[in-house]
C-alpha cells in the first residue's frame, strides 16, 4: 500500500465531482476519490484522472485512512438523502477537528442543521455554495463557504487556489456560520432566475413590440456587452440569438417555450417570504417560468382572451437604448433586493456577512458574473453598513439616470400587450421603496374595521388605537 496521504477526499464521481478533483489536481493538491457505486472509482482513476496524483478509495474506511489530518472530506453528491446518509456514516470514523465539507446544493436549513448536530463532536462542517457548473468545477468555480468558522484557516489554502479570480482576488472566501454559505449561493441562483427573465423580456420586446431580426438582436446584445451590462448571461444570449440550426435557420424560435426549474429560485422566494422582505423581482421571475409552463392552458387562451390593438409607432433606435436603461436599472433594483434578503437573513441567523466578499465571490467563475458586480463590490467596501444598494451614491445616480427609460418600456409593453412581469416588478418596486407615503394607511383602517387589528396614528408611533368604525356597541 502507498505511504502517499491525500491532502483532501472528495465523494460523488459525477461532473461536479470528477472536475473539482481535476482542477485540485491540477494546483498540486493530492486527493483522495470516492464514490457510491464503487466501481465508478477505479473507471474514474484508469480514465480522466489517468497520470495524475489522484488516489482513489475503495470505502469509506479507506478513504478515511488515507487522508492526512485533519480529515478534509468534501461531498458532491446529490442533495439532500445522498448527504444525510454520508454524514451519519462518516461520524464514528473521523476525529475531533476533522472536517466535512458539503459542496452540493444544500438547502441552507440542513446545513444549519448539521453544523448543530456536529458542534458537540468537534468535526467541523462547513456547506459551500459552488457555482459555474462544469466549466467552472474544471477551471475555476466561485466558491461560497460558511458553517464551522474554526475550520476555514485548514481549507481555505485549497480552495482560493482553485477557485475563480478576478482581477487577481479569488472568488472564495468565507460567508458566514452555519447555514451562511449555502443561503449565500441560494440568493445567487435567485438572482440568476432574475437576471435569465430580464434578458428574455428584452428579447421578448425586441421581436414583437419593436419586431427587429435575431442577427441584429445579437448586434444589440454585442453592443450591450461592451458596456455596463458586460456579463456571462448577456454574452452567451448574443451567441444563442446568431446560433443556426443544421438546416441553416435559427434554432431559437423551434425551442418549446416553456421553462424548467430545479427549484433554488424558489427557496429564494419562500426565504423572502419566511423573512418579510419584498424580493419581488426574483418571485416574479419564478413564477414567470410557472406560467411558461402552462403551454397548452395558454395556447387555448390566445384563441379566446383579447390584447392589445395598439403598435408601437415610436423610434426604434430610441426605444433599444431605454431598453438598455431599463435593463440595467431593473437589474440593479434585484440585486438591491437580494441584498436586502441577506441582511435581513444575517440578522436573523446572526451571520456577520461581508457584503462586498459575496459581491466578489459572484464577481467571476458563476453564472451571474458581470462588471455590475465589481460595482456592488466597491459599494460595499466604502460602506459595508450601506443599508440598501439603491442609496449608494454612484448607483443612485445610475438609478436616476435611468429610471424614466424603465418607464418608457414598461408603459410601452403595457399598451402593445406584452408581458414584462420582471421589468413591471422592478417599477413597482423602485415606486414604492421611494415612496415616504404608501396606501397602507387605508390597509390598517380595514384591518381594524373587521378585525379590531389596531392601527398607529401618523402623530403616536409605538402606540396602538381601535376605532369603532360602524358606531356599534
Ligand atoms: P448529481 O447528479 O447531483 O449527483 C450524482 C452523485 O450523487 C453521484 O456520485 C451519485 O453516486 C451520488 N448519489 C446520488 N444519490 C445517492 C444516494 N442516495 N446515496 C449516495 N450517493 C448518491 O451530480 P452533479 O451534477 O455532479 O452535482 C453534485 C452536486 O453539486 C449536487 O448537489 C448539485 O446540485 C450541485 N451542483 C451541480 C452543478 C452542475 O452544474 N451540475 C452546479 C453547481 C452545484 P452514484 O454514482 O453511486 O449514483
Amino acid at each position: 500500500m502507498s505511504d502517499l496521504k491525500a491532502d483532501i477526499a472528495l465523494i460523488g464521481l459525477a461532473v461536479m465531482g470528477q472536475n473539482i478533483i481535476l482542477n485540485m489536481n491540477d494546483h498540486n493538491f493530492v486527493v483522495c476519490a470516492y464514490n457510491r457505486t464503487v466501481a465508478k472509482v477505479e473507471q474514474f482513476l484508469n480514465n480522466e484522472a489517468k497520470g495524475t496524483k489522484i488516489i482513489g478509495a475503495n470505502s469509506l474506511e479507506d478513504m478515511v485512512n488515507k487522508l492526512k489530518k485533519p480529515r478534509k472530506i468534501m461531498l458532491l453528491v446529490k442533495a439532500g438523502f445522498a448527504v444525510d446518509e454520508f454524514v451519519k456514516n462518516l461520524i464514528p470514523l473521523l476525529d475531533k477537528g476533522d472536517i466535512i465539507i458539503d459542496g452540493g446544493n444544500s438547502q441552507y436549513l440542513d446545513t444549519q442543521r448539521w453544523c448543530k448536530e456536529l458542534a458537540p463532536t468537534g468535526i467541523y462542517y462547513i456547506g459551500m455554495g459552488v457555482s459555474g457548473g462544469e466549466e467552472g468545477a474544471r477551471y475555476g468555480p466561485s466558491l461560497m463557504p460558511g458553517g464551522h468558522p474554526a475550520a476555514w484557516p485548514h481549507v481555505k489554502p485549497i480552495f482560493q487556489a482553485i477557485c475563480a479570480k478576478a482581477n487577481g482576488e479569488p472568488c472564495c472566501d468565507w460567508v458566514g456560520e452555519d447555514g451562511a454559505g449555502h443561503f449565500v449561493k441560494m440568493v445567487h441562483n435567485g438572482i440568476e432566475y432574475g437576471d435569465m427573465q430580464l434578458i428574455c423580456e428584452a428579447y421578448n420586446l425586441m421581436k414583437d413590440v419593436i419586431g427587429i431580426d435575431q442577427d441584429e438582436m445579437s448586434q444589440v446584445f454585442e453592443e450591450w456587452n461592451k458596456g455596463d451590462l458586460d456579463s456571462f448571461l448577456i454574452e452567451i444570449t448574443r451567441d444563442i440569438l446568431k446560433f443556426k440550426d443544421t438546416d441553416g435557420k435559427y434554432l431559437l424560435p423551434k425551442i418549446r417555450d416553456t421553462a424548467g426549474q430545479k427549484g433554488t429560485g424558489k427557496w429564494t422566494g419562500i426565504a423572502a417570504l419566511e423573512y418579510g422582505v419584498p424580493v419581488t423581482l426574483i418571485g416574479e421571475a419564478v413564477f414567470a417560468r410557472c406560467l411558461s409552463a402552462l403551454k397548452d392552458e395558454r395556447v387555448n387562451a390566445s384563441k379566446v382572451l383579447p390584447g392589445s390593438s395598439l403598435k408601437f409607432t415610436g423610434n426604434k433606435t430610441e426605444f433599444l437604448d431605454h431598453l438598455r436603461k431599463a435593463l440595467y436599472a431593473s437589474k440593479l433594483i434585484s440585486y438591491a433586493q437580494g441584498f436586502m434578503l441577506l441582511r435581513e437573513a444575517a440578522k436573523a441567523n446572526k451571520w456577520n456577512l461581508n457584503y462586498g466578499s459575496i459581491a466578489l465571490m459572484w464577481r467571476g467563475g458563476c453564472i451571474i458574473r458581470s462588471v455590475f458586480l465589481g460595482n456592488i463590490k466597491d459599494a460595499f467596501t466604502k460602506n459595508p453598513q450601506l443599508t440598501n444598494l439603491l442609496l449608494d451614491p454612484y448607483f443612485c445616480e445610475r438609478i436616476s439616470a435611468s429610471q424614466n427609460s424603465l418607464r418608457q418600456v414598461v408603459a410601452q409593453a403595457a399598451l402593445v400587450g406584452v408581458p414584462t412581469p420582471a421589468f413591471s416588478s422592478a417599477l413597482a418596486f423602485y415606486d414604492g421603496y421611494r415612496s415616504d407615503a404608501l396606501p397602507a394607511n387605508l390597509l390598517q383602517a380595514q384591518r381594524d374595521y373587521f378585525g379590531a387589528h389596531t392601527y398607529e396614528l401618523v402623530t403616536k408611533p409605538g402606540e396602538f388605537v381601535h376605532t369603532n368604525w360602524t358606531g356599534h356597541g
